[in-house]
């Protein structure tokens, strides 16, 4: 079967989840068979959101090639339970700069390079990619920010020209929103009309429209929305908020999405989804037998979007205990020697947030060190692990002035120091440690137990690590490295033996737990934190 393209355009406002509906509808079609991956657009300008801060961007969410993409790709690893790579993500930023490329090589032999063809053709190789290469079924594309933005265009524009060229073997799938005033008591479609409207004046006419509502919409609404927008009637499907978004496919399934998307691209509808595993998936969340308090300590936590892979994976971690994980984010920068038992005295499990730059940092080695001494089941993630090596250097070592070269260059017992690998490196965007990397687990361990296997592969993105200088000394005193990148003798993971559950790590477990597959260490960690 030739590679079918479904495009994903959204209307009227951002934030009506477009990376949940693609990865739905994505989800459903791997339940009929068919093999299927998704991408996303990112109109911006950075040629990744590596840069970014997380206040604008959330979540970085980084791939097993080692490419630092938006946390939609999280999104669709979690639903899919299958990788993505660099080419599932691709921003304004790398297509000018691969066409840049090509002209100072001199590839376009003397022509103006425009932005039609020479930029559109370039969205069009990146989407094509795909399809080509890893033979996909479908490639469902999700084109960021809202219809009608200046920095959208182009991407409308190669989307036209596909349908254009590859006809039946493309699908727009459009999603607006339709709001509800209460005053009124009515649900209003001028929005969606405006916002088909103006993807028609590109050329586009969207061959399903996905409606986000607050209030089911009647069958005259639909027949309105179909009649004004040249949409079939079950193509216009609604999307009602839902409890959780991983209710979101059985609720598309049940407006008929899945279907009506087989049947426009020609494909033969034989059998229904099989969704039984991801059923008792949501049973399992939606009946949990108790609740489990643990506190997330970082410096994000007005955004929680900063930690989005953290938190589904309590959620995939606590349906696989059948508890409800009652998160509590607390700002590290509040925690002081003097308040940290009144702020986690409650807390049955500690978590200590991956992060950079100095802000909030005192306040998650008090986090740790509550947590040591008063035995908490406690996990540390990435710069959580830099914290644990600190606080340890700081309170058990007794080096006063331990800490890491990120925070204070001038101390005498950097504990945590810069990878030989990053200390030429002047460039900041794309330059961490990033990807997937080996790592080899000591037999005897917590982190052996957890996993149950000894040879692991997990992601990171951090320029630091731990000092191995100092290994000898943590290991007399009671800290033991129990995972080691078995190339470089990197320290993966450190753990505390006569600590009821105490774990850290350099990679980032977040990035590969899905609804399928929670991730060993936070199924471990709720555990203890349950039990405790
Ligand atoms: N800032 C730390 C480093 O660069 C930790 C990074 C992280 O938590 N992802 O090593």
């Amino acid at each position: 079967m030739n590679t079918r393209y479904i495009f994903v355009t959204g209307g009227v406002t951002s934030s009506l989840g477009k990376g949940i509906i693609s990865a739905s509808l994505a989800k459903l079609l791997q339940a009929r068979g068919l093999s299927v991956t998704i991408q996303k657009l990112d109109p911006y300008i950075n040629i990744d959101p590596d840069t970014l801060n997380p206040y604008e961007h959330g979540e970085c969410y980084v791939t097993v090639d080692g490419a630092v993409t938006d946390l939609d790709l999280g999104h669709y690893e979690r639903f899919l339970g299958e990788s993505t790579t660099q080419a599932n993500n691709v921003t304004t930023g790398r297509i000018y700069q691969s066409v840049i490329d090509k002209e100072r090589r001199g590839d376009y032999l003397g022509k103006t390079v425009q932005v039609v063809p020479h930029i559109t053709d370039e969205i069009k190789r990146h989407i094509k990619i795909l399809g080509n290469t890893k033979k996909y079924d479908v490639v469902i594309t999700e084109i960021g920010g809202t219809v009608g933005d200046i920095e959208s265009l182009p991407y409308v524009e190669a989307v036209r020209q596909l349908k254009w060229e590859l006809g039946n073997e493309t699908l727009c799938i459009h999603l607006t929103y339709v709001p509800y005033l209460a005053a009124s008591h009515e649900l209003k479609t001028k929005p969606t009309q405006h916002s088909v409207k103006s993807l028609l004046q590109s050329g586009v006419q969207p061959d399903v429209l996905v409606l986000r509502a607050e209030h089911d919409l009647s069958e005259d609404l639909r027949r309105k929305v179909a009649l004004f927008c040249n949409v079939e009637k079950d193509a216009v499907i609604q999307c009602i908020d839902a409890p959780t978004i991983y209710e979101v496919p059985l609720l598309m399934h049940k407006e008929g999405l899945d279907a009506v998307v087989m049947r426009k691209l020609g494909i033969p509808n034989t059998k229904e989804p099989d969704m039984a595993e991801w059923l008792s998936f949501l049973e399992r969340c939606e009946n949990p037998k108790r609740e489990v308090k643990i506190a997330l300590v970082g410096k994000y936590v007005e955004l929680p979007d900063a930690y989005k892979s953290i938190l589904e994976s309590f959620v995939h971690a606590g349906a696989s205990n059948e508890v409800k994980v009652d998160l509590r984010l607390i700002q590290s920068e509040n925690v002081t020697a003097e308040n940290v038992a009144d702020l986690l005295g409650g807390m049955k499990g500690i978590l200590v947030a991956p992060g950079f730059g100095g802000r909030g940092i005192e306040g998650k080695i008090e986090a740790v060190r509550y947590a040591r001494e008063n035995n908490i089941p406690f996990f540390g993630i990435c710069l959580g692990m830099q914290c644990a090596v600190i606080e340890f250097a700081r309170n058990v070592l007794g080096y006063a002035d331990a800490n890491s070269t990120e925070f204070n260059p001038r101390s005498e017992h950097k504990v945590v120091d810069l990878m030989e690998s990053q200390k030429n490196i002047s460039g900041m965007g794309g330059t961490m440690r990033l990807g997937a990397y080996p790592c080899e687990i000591e037999p005897g361990t917590l982190a052996e137990q957890v996993y149950g296997e000894r040879l692991i592969q997990e992601r990171h993105r951090h320029r630091y690590e731990f000092n191995n200088d100092y290994l000898a000394e943590f290991e007399k005193h009671g800290m033991k490295a129990s995972g080691f990148n078995p190339d470089t003798k990197l320290v993966e993971i450190v753990e505390i033996p006569s600590h009821r559950f105490f774990i850290a790590s350099q990679f980032h477990p977040e990035l590969q737990s899905s609804v399928l597959r929670p991730h060993k260490l936070f199924v471990s960690f709720v555990k203890a934190a349950m039990e405790w």
